[in-house]
């Protein structure tokens, strides 16, 4: 299996190298080369299986020949075993045909961990066998953080790197950076905002020889082995619910658009899914988008849902690849667009668009009062992110299908928005009650490259 660019003018790799790389050298965003195919029996054959063995048919078409069969299992058994549920994703039903898959049973009690948890493995793997080390450098607004230190620390083949805005992330979010002892994680808690520690990001990745001096790489969300990793909980669920026999629908809390694009996937590789919903919060381009064509930027709107606060999605670029018939230059063209403000979708990929996704936006009111709605009427606890994924799916009306919501994260994560609208404040699950007693170990650094690099320098070379 190849990997190709989705703007086309950057070379073809395998799955190790588009792993490693994250971004292809043209900007654009690295795909299967064609989707895989799995025949109905194959599907069928998934049921009852291990969440680790049915991943390893669901993504053993996409690795290739990267991991022969045994490194594969050790390499899956290794990232799940940390997920607290023997089911790994289980499946709460919360009304006559709705159900809730749980993503949150992972090591940071966000859905970031079913990726992550993976790429660490794979990226120690495939280190190791070429005798090198990499240095992976982040920057975070909470969640994706911590993934990636719980991901990768404690390997022999990586340092991990995790730049966030002094001050302006929640307690647990920074206690679950800073708490992990492993000497190979450093939690730089830096001035300024997410946007500056961004921006900062970019500059490291920019400067040719810093990158290779540390042998800079990332994991972010545009890493197409994140998005490989997602696909198989839409197997595992479909499958627990009548799949093949039957179609499934998924409602997906939509934020950089990895997660529903795993979905999408998962229907192209031959999974019987009926409607793939969007579901956003307050800040909503893409269900503005798939209303009226228009895909525009207009700024964020901070919401009790953070994880969502996005300006653009950029896992959008992949699907607008296969909108528009493959074709990198049209691709490239609307990213241009995209910078300059926004682009409309064509006539033609809009009703692509529409022939498999609908979508809903959910306000901030709608989403404490889902939150209510579901612990008094079923006992479910949502975060505000799932809660987005419940109110939309509700809104689709009811239908034969079952229609699964997708819930990303605990409701501990986000306490006071549990607290507030339902009077019932979460516990941290056991592994975690005493974050609050840990002791912590972060770096202070001002917003400066310079200061940075220096940083970065010194605690790699312990
Ligand atoms: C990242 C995240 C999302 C959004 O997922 P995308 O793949 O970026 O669309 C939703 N909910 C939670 C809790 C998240 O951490």
């Amino acid at each position: 299996m190849k990997y190709i660019s989705t703007r086309g003018q950057a070379p073809a790799l395998s799955f190790e190298d588009a792993m490693l790389s994250g971004l292809a050298t043209d900007g654009g965003l690295y795909v299967p080369e064609t989707w895989p195919h799995m025949s109905t029996d194959e599907i069928a054959a998934l049921a009852g299986l291990s969440y680790e063995e049915a991943a390893y048919r669901v993504i053993k078409p996409f690795v290739a020949d990267t991991f022969a069969d045994d490194e594969l299992r050790g390499i899956l058994a290794r990232a799940y075993g940390t997920f607290r549920h023997p089911a790994r994703v289980p499946l709460v039903q919360t009304g006559p045909n709705e159900f809730v898959a749980e993503l949150h049973h992972g090591p940071t009690l966000a859905f970031k961990d079913v990726a992550m948890q993976l790429i660490g493995q794979m990226f120690e793997a495939v280190l190791k066998r070429r005798g090198e080390r990499v240095t992976i450098v982040g920057a975070t607004s909470g969640d994706t953080g911590s993934a990636a230190i719980e991901a990768f620390k404690g390997l022999g083949a990586v340092d991990v790197v995790i730049l966030y805005p002094h001050g302006r992330v929640s307690e647990v979010q920074r206690r679950q950076m800073t708490t992990p002892s492993e000497a190979n994680v450093h939690a730089v808690a830096m001035d300024g905002d997410f946007d500056d520690c961004q921006a900062r990001l970019k500059d490291m990745f920019n400067d040719a020889d810093f990158r290779g001096e540390v042998k800079l790489a990332g994991v972010n969300s545009i890493n197409w082995a994140r998005v490989m990793a997602q696909v198989v909980y839409y197997f595992t669920t479909a499958v627990s619910l009548g799949a093949p026999h039957r179609k499934i629908s998924f409602t997906v809390p939509t934020g950089n658009f990895g997660d529903i694009f795993a979905g999408y996937v998962a229907k192209r590789m031959g999974l019987p899914i009926e409607r793939l919903v969007i579901a956003t919060n307050q800040n909503d381009i893409l269900h503005r988008t798939l209303q009226s064509g228009a895909h525009q930027k207009e700024g964020v709107t901070p919401s009790i849902s953070p994880s969502m606060d996005i300006q653009v999605s950029s896992n959008f670029e992949r699907l607008l690849f296969d909108l528009y018939d493959r074709e990198g230059e049209a691709v490239s063209q609307l990213m241009g667009e995209l910078s300059a403000g926004g682009f409309s979708l064509s006539q033609g990929a809009l009703g692509r668009m529409r022939a498999e996704f609908d979508s809903g936006a959910c306000s901030e009111s709608e989403t404490s009062e889902t939150i209510k709605m579901m612990v008094e009427t079923t006992g479910e606890v949502l975060c505000p992110h799932s809660a987005v994924a419940v109110k939309v799916a509700r809104d689709q009306g009811e239908t034969a299908v079952p229609m699964v919501a997708l819930a990303t994260a605990h409701a501990a994560k986000f306490p006071d928005a549990v607290a507030a609208a339902c009077g019932l404040r979460p516990d941290l699950p056991p592994h975690m009650a005493n974050l609050f007693a840990r002791p912590e170990r972060v770096t202070r650094c001002t917003n400066d490259l310079g200061a940075l690099k220096a940083l970065i320098k010194e605690k790699i070379a312990r």
